[in-house]
């Protein structure tokens, strides 16, 4: 269809996603920024992002929804939540802002051009009815996540054409798959492999986790008792969800800290819970001892311990090896042991995208994203009037989407009131010089798809200006302590 007449409509500040972090920021937006008017656009059907993407046996979240939630919502659930929860959540969320009326479905963003003489920028989109629509925006607010939802990250391995049965990616889960009484193996040791692993082993035959490395778990109830009691004694769920939150960032914070003050003594720990699930024959140094520091990788929480029951039942097991090849029937592994399967299940991580592979130019300039240099990991040196959602690491996501939130809504509320219309990043005489560094310091995180994509993400500097800090208990005061005059801000 050829919507080229059509003309663009115009929308002061334009979200790209309806994940946790676009719903949230239209939130934010209309609560913070009266009377500006904004559209979400969204590549899928529906909202949800990552939760509504993602719909293998388990999906859950790895972190605590009173955290993961929205500072402005209390959750009132188990604090290790299921997708449709989630969604759930989210749900409401949009229907008690009547955000709905904002965000228009089946629009991926394909192109975003920014005009200085206009001061604005103009994108394009394609519909999932074929046709193309028109917009122009004052601001770009980018909640587009980090990772290509159409497609996970599948290596490839010799052989794999060869393999009779179905091999299957987490972020593409077939509604039709049927696994009961199946040989499962899933490739992977993170903490989607390790939702996989137990929720398909209720049914399958049996379900292998082959994991080249081992991954740091940590385990315990589905359960916050101190949420459990302050409703028993009827306190309302607002000073409850605020209560338990700060009690889980008082703990997180000093459980951060001991990683790095003394990683061995919790190293020891973690092994050691693991060994009471598994028992004391099990060899728990080759499967369950990783070779990074505890919390240099994501540390997924194992609600009930479920994998490692799956495990000490006898449902599920582990290898530690590496895939020679795919074969007919299954796999051939480095050490000579073969692996026989029916469904293999690549748990093997995402496609890093950069701002939602979107084609971006800057006055008819293509923009290359890895040469620019980051403020505070939200902004963009050379990047007008643009800013970026990209939460935690160690921490829930959703505790940085809210700060940038508030950051934005106070930088478009400051550029109202100095009547400028385009805002912009840039070094400051100070900063000459300053040495540059890949987005994430490898020694701090050291995931695949970040290392995998460190070429094409933004520069940091090493003043906390110029960097995410990924460290939620510093940025939670720096964020909204942010000079919007300082020098490193210049406006038109
Ligand atoms: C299985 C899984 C479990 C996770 N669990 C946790 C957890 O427990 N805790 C935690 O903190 N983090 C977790 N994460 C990380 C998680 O991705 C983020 O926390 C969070 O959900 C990201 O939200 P988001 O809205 O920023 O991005 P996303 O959820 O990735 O949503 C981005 C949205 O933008 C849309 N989009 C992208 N490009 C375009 C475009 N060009 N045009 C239009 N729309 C576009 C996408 O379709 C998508 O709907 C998990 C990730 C995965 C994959």
């Amino acid at each position: 269809m050829d919507d080229s007449a059509q003309p663009a409509e115009h929308f002061d500040v334009l979200i790209v996603g309806a994940g946790i972090s676009g719903i949230g920021g239209a939130h934010h937006l209309q609560e913070q920024c009266p009377g500006r008017s904004f559209v979400v656009l969204e590549a899928q059907e529906g909202f949800g992002g990552t939760w509504r993407t993602h719909r293998y046996p388990g999906i859950r979240s790895d972190s605590d929804l009173y955290t993961f939630g929205y500072r402005f919502k209390p959750w009132v659930g188990p604090p290790i939540a299921t997708a449709p929860e989630i969604l759930k959540y989210m749900e409401e969320v949009i229907a008690e802002d009547g955000l709905d009326r904002h965000i228009r479905y089946g629009h991926r963003i394909v192109s975003a051009r920014w005009d200085s003489a206009t001061a604005r920028w103009s994108i394009e989109a394609a519909r999932g009815d074929g046709g193309v629509a028109r917009f122009t925006a004052g601001f770009l607010w980018m909640c587009q996540g980090y990772y290509r939802h159409d497609q996970g990250y599948t290596p490839d391995w010799p052989g794999m054409e060869r393999f009779g049965g179905r091999i299957v990616h987490p972020q593409t889960w077939p509604e039709d798959l049927d696994y009961a009484g199946k040989r499962v193996v899933v490739i992977g040791s993170g903490a989607t492999a390790a939702t996989i692993v137990p929720a398909m082993a209720d049914t399958a035959a049996h379900v292998t986790m082959l994991q080249r490395s081992p991954t740091f778990f940590r385990t315990g109830r589905n359960a916050i008792e101190i949420a459990d009691e302050l409703r028993t004694l009827g306190i309302n769920e607002d000073w409850i969800h605020e209560i338990v939150r700060r009690k889980i960032l008082f703990e997180q914070a000093r459980f951060i800290d001991r990683t790095q003050r003394e990683p061995e003594a919790v190293k020891a720990e973690l092994l050691t819970e693991v060994r009471r699930h598994l028992g004391p024959d099990y060899d728990v140094a080759t499967h369950f001892t990783p070779r990074y520091r505890p919390w240099q990788q994501r540390l997924a929480f194992i609600p009930d311990a479920d994998l490692f029951r799956g495990i000490a039942q006898g449902r599920a097991s582990v290898v530690t090896d590496e895939i020679e090849a795919f074969t007919e029937t299954g796999l051939t592994l480095k050490s000579g042991t073969t692996l026989e399967a029916d469904i293999i299940v690549t748990a093997t991580g995402f496609h890093l995208s950069v701002l939602g592979d979107i084609d971006i130019a800057i006055d008819g300039e293509p923009l290359v994203f890895g040469e620019t240099v980051t403020y505070r990991g939200m902004m963009f040196t050379g990047v007008p009037n643009m800013a970026w959602v990209f939460g935690y690491l160690r921490a829930s996501w959703t505790l940085r989407a809210d700060m940038v939130a508030d950051f934005v809504c106070r930088l478009l509320n400051h550029m109202q009131a100095r009547q400028a219309r385009q805002v912009e990043v840039a070094l400051r005489p100070e900063d000459a010089g300053m040495p540059l560094g890949p987005w994430i310091d490898p020694e701090e995180f050291s995931s695949g798809y970040v290392a995998r994509g460190q070429h094409v993400l933004p520069k940091r500097g090493d003043k906390p200006e110029w960097r995410h800090m990924h460290d939620y208990w510093s940025e939670k005061d720096a964020i909204p302590a942010i000079d919007l005059d300082d020098p490193a801000f210049v406006y038109r």
